[in-house]
Formats: C-alpha cells, sequence, structure tokens
C-alpha cells in the first residue's frame, strides 16, 4: 500500500505540487509575454461592454475550471478588455508601468500573506515600511526620527487620514463626543484644482462636502493665497471654525505645485493643520535639480505620497506622513481583548491602531524591493527621462501651433488645438482612442476650460513614443479641422 503522501494530494485550494509548479510557469509566461508584446498592443480596448458581460456571466461556479484554463481566460480578458495602462503610449492620469520589484513584490506578499494587523506577527514587514517611511520622509526635509507614517490602499485614504488625523489634534473632544459635540462647523480649504478625494473625506468624516472650501486659483492655476486669506477671515466672522488647508504638489490635472511657503506661513498665522498632497509630484524630491519645485513642504503637518503614481510600484499603495508623532494613536487607537496589549517601544506599535485598516496588506514591500534594486540615483535617472519626455512634447506640440496652457516642470501637458473649439477638442480625443495608438485624456481646468491632456506615466515613454503621440494628434486635427 502506498504511503499517504499530503503533498501529492489534490487539494481543490491548494492544488498539489505538479499542478502549482505547471501554473507558476504559465503565470510568469503571461506576465512576460504582456510586458514584451504590449508596446505593439493597441493602448484603449476596443469592442462593446456587453462582450465584457457576457463573457463573465458564462462562468459558473457549479463547474470549476482547470487552473490553466482559468489563467489563460483571465490573461485573454485582460488584454481584450482593458485600458493597457502599463503601455509606454498610455499618456492618461498617473497609472504607471509597474516596476518589475513590484510585481515580484506583490506575488512574494501574496505567498507569504504576512499580517501588518500588529507588530509581533510580522515585525520584519512593519519594520521595512517604517524604514522606507523614513527615507521618503527625509527625501521631504522631514524628520525621519519624528515622523509617523502609514501605507495606505492609495492617496485618497492618505488624504482622508489627513482630514481625521487634523480634526482630533484641533477638536480631541469628537474622539468620543462627535461632531455633534463642536458648537461652530469646522471648514478647510484646497484650491478649485485639488483631487476631489477632499470632497468624498468631508463627506465620509462627518462634516459633509459643504465643509470644503475650494479657493480660487490664479492664472497659473496656484492657489490664490490673497483670496484664500480673505475666506479664512469671513469663514471665521460667519461663525465657522476653520481647522485645515489642504495644498497641491502636483495638480491631478495639470501639474500645478501651490505656493507651499507662503501657504506654509498663512496656515501657520491662522493655526491651521498644513497638509500637503504630493501623491505624484512628491516623487520630485527624488531629483536634485527638480527638489526645489517643493519648497516648503518640510513644514507640511502632514504630507500624501502615493507610491503607486510616480514610483510607479503596482497599485495601491499610497502614503500618509505626518511629523506630530501622537496624533496617529490619538485618532485610530482602540484596545480590544484580542488584540496585543501595546508595546512601550514606539518602534513596536501595531499598525492597526495607528490608520483606518485592520487586517492589512505588507503594501509596503513593492517600495521597498524597488527602491532597494533602483537606489535613489536608478529612480533619479528614471524619473528625469520622464521629464525631458513630457519637455520634447511640450516643444514638439508648441512647433506645431498646439496651445499649451499649462506651465509646470512635471511631465503633464495640456493643451489644445489652435482655435480649437470644444467639438474639434472631443472629436481629436475619440479619434486619437479609437486609432488605439496613443490615449491622452481630456480634463476641465478652473471648472471650465476644456483641454487635451497628457502625461507621461512610463519610464518606459521614448522620444520614438513621444513622436507617434504627436503624430496621431496631428492626423486626427487634419481629419477633424475647425468647423
Ligand atoms: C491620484 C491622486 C490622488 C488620489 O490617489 P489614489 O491613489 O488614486 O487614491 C490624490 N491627490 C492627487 C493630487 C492625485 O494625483
Amino acid at each position: 500500500m502506498r504511503e499517504h503522501d499530503p503533498e501529492n494530494e489534490y487539494h481543490p485550494l491548494g492544488l498539489d505540487a505538479s499542478t502549482r509548479e505547471g501554473l507558476w510557469r504559465q503565470v510568469i509566461q503571461e506576465i512576460e509575454g504582456y510586458l514584451t508584446r504590449l508596446d505593439d498592443h493597441r493602448v484603449a480596448p476596443r469592442g462593446k461592454v456587453d462582450a465584457v458581460f457576457e463573457r463573465i456571466d458564462a462562468v459558473s461556479f457549479d463547474h470549476p475550471m482547470e487552473p490553466a484554463e482559468a489563467v489563460k481566460w483571465v490573461a485573454d480578458g485582460l488584454w481584450k478588455h482593458q485600458m493597457q495602462t502599463p503601455h509606454p503610449r498610455y499618456f492618461g492620469l498617473f497609472n504607471p508601468t509597474p516596476t518589475t520589484m513590484g510585481i515580484a513584490a506583490d506575488a512574494m506578499v501574496a505567498a507569504f500573506n504576512p499580517q501588518l494587523a500588529s507588530f509581533s506577527h510580522s515585525p520584519f514587514a512593519v519594520a521595512i515600511e517604517r524604514h522606507v517611511i523614513g527615507q521618503i520622509a527625509s527625501k521631504f526635509g522631514q524628520d525621519p526620527h519624528a515622523t509617523r507614517g502609514s501605507f495606505t490602499s492609495g492617496g485618497a485614504e492618505a488624504n482622508h487620514t489627513a482630514l481625521l488625523t487634523a480634526m482630533v489634534r484641533r477638536f480631541p473632544e469628537i474622539r468620543e463626543a462627535g461632531l455633534r459635540a463642536l458648537p461652530k462647523g469646522p471648514v478647510l480649504y484646497v484650491s478649485g484644482e485639488a483631487h476631489h478625494s477632499f470632497l468624498k473625506a468631508s463627506r465620509l468624516s462627518g462634516l459633509g462636502t459643504g465643509a470644503v472650501r475650494e479657493a480660487p486659483v490664479d492664472d497659473a492655476l496656484r492657489l490664490d493665497v490673497l483670496a484664500l486669506e480673505k475666506q479664512i477671515a469671513k469663514d471665521r466672522r460667519d461663525g465657522f471654525e476653520p481647522f485645515m488647508l489642504a495644498a497641491t504638489a502636483g495638480t491631478t490635472g495639470a501639474g500645478i505645485v501651490d505656493p507651499l511657503p507662503q501657504l506654509a506661513d498663512l496656515a501657520m498665522a491662522s493655526g491651521l493643520w498644513f497638509h500637503v498632497d504630493a501623491a505624484w509630484g512628491g516623487a520630485a524630491a527624488l531629483v536634485p535639480e527638480l527638489r526645489s519645485v517643493l519648497d516648503g513642504i518640510e513644514r507640511a503637518d502632514s504630507i500624501t505620497f502615493d507610491a503607486h503614481k510616480w514610483l510607479s510600484v503596482p497599485m495601491g499603495a499610497g502614503i500618509y506622513l505626518t511629523r506630530h508623532p501622537g496624533v496617529l494613536h490619538d485618532t485610530f487607537a482602540v484596545a480590544t481583548g484580542y488584540m496585543p496589549r501595546p508595546s512601550d517601544d514606539d518602534r513596536q506599535a501595531d499598525p492597526y491602531a495607528h490608520s483606518m485598516q485592520w487586517s492589512r496588506r505588507f503594501i509596503g514591500l513593492k517600495a521597498f524591493l524597488s527602491l532597494a534594486v533602483a537606489g535613489w540615483d536608478g529612480y533619479a535617472r528614471a524619473l528625469r527621462q520622464q521629464v525631458a519626455m513630457g519637455d520634447r512634447l511640450r516643444e514638439r506640440l508648441t512647433e506645431r501651433g498646439w496651445n499649451v496652457i499649462n506651465r509646470t516642470r512635471l511631465p503633464v501637458v495640456c493643451f489644445t488645438p489652435p482655435g480649437g473649439s470644444l467639438d474639434q477638442m472631443r472629436a481629436i480625443f475619440k479619434q486619437v482612442e479609437s486609432d488605439g495608438k496613443a490615449w491622452v485624456s481630456l480634463v476641465r481646468l478652473r471648472g471650465e476650460e476644456l483641454a487635451l491632456r497628457a502625461c507621461v506615466t512610463s519610464y518606459r515613454t521614448s522620444s520614438r513614443d513621444i513622436d507617434i503621440l504627436v503624430d496621431t494628434l496631428e492626423n486626427a486635427r487634419t481629419t477633424h479641422p475647425q468647423g
């Protein structure tokens, strides 16, 4: 009789050793095939969404698939039915080509599945995240030893965390009594070009979207400091309680950096928590000749930085940083009998007591391994190349008579055809998309002005890719002349 060998017994969840081996090979082939063949593939998907629903509705869990068949089916679906954001000619919102080390990190994290809720369950992983946070903080000119922070699902959760920490710092009574304990309505300030996650955070935290004051911007789309000062004074007179100012370093739409030093002064003089949303622009801190665009960020009470934007790690990997060591604990800590007692050693703080999530994935590994392998210098070179591609695009478009309407050193270009109407712009956008060689987005600036927008989001974008984009745009413009 054969001895019972659990290794080779097929389990519906764990499968068996030889099936696994074949499966890993197949997954790696699919990944490598995607990375090497993507450049020749169209960027925007073609076809009707009905086809997507049909494909998926056809799957029934009453009839299990073979593992190999399932992987093939998924790869096929993703090739056909997604915007190919890792493509070197995807020029949309900041969704990068993921770093190779980031892909490897995510696979390892899935397999080892460390639980980062508590320090004691995963000291190695928690310490790695803490290390990355300290290193990033020092790039922003903050003291890595005094900085606390957490990895988040993305910039939206980091901005939400900023809002909550600012509120708890200013109104500690709400921790227990809630917002109804406050005699006056709290308000916060962002620019009209800020990310809409602040509206969502404000609603979710019980303040309501009405608490978000969108201050006007100047001609360069930067938050207008004088107008903001007046607005703060008016709100005070009207019986509101201003508590937070969130500046943006690299707006989502046009890559604009608000005047951080003046805003830091104003926040300090007005007793407001100063937050800087540097979700994608913050990476400029890694390029010595670009670092000055972020001057003033070192004075921030808190910072949002997304590793899954310009550091190009796979989604989702946001970071919230603060230079106030106790505030995360004050905002998030609760005690329960089923979690370990908190340690006196601050380095061993439990992430669940310092952030919104409870069970949590080891998000920081993809940033850590990407940084460890590329080094600061490797990143500086990659980012510099993307900035150069942005500059090339700006020049080429200007040479051909397009109007570039945003001024930034970051690689995002907002542009309109000469004398172009809204209809022409929409027609150009549609044609570029259906052509499939590249993808750009449409953006509304100042809440109304429509423009085409191309952001260099891939570290693989080359001069040739820029030239193909410009040819595609020119072609679309000729097909849809101003009419
Ligand atoms: C992308 C972005 C966000 C939101 O980040 P997510 O990672 O998508 O949650 C916030 N602020 C700015 C400036 C951004 O560009």
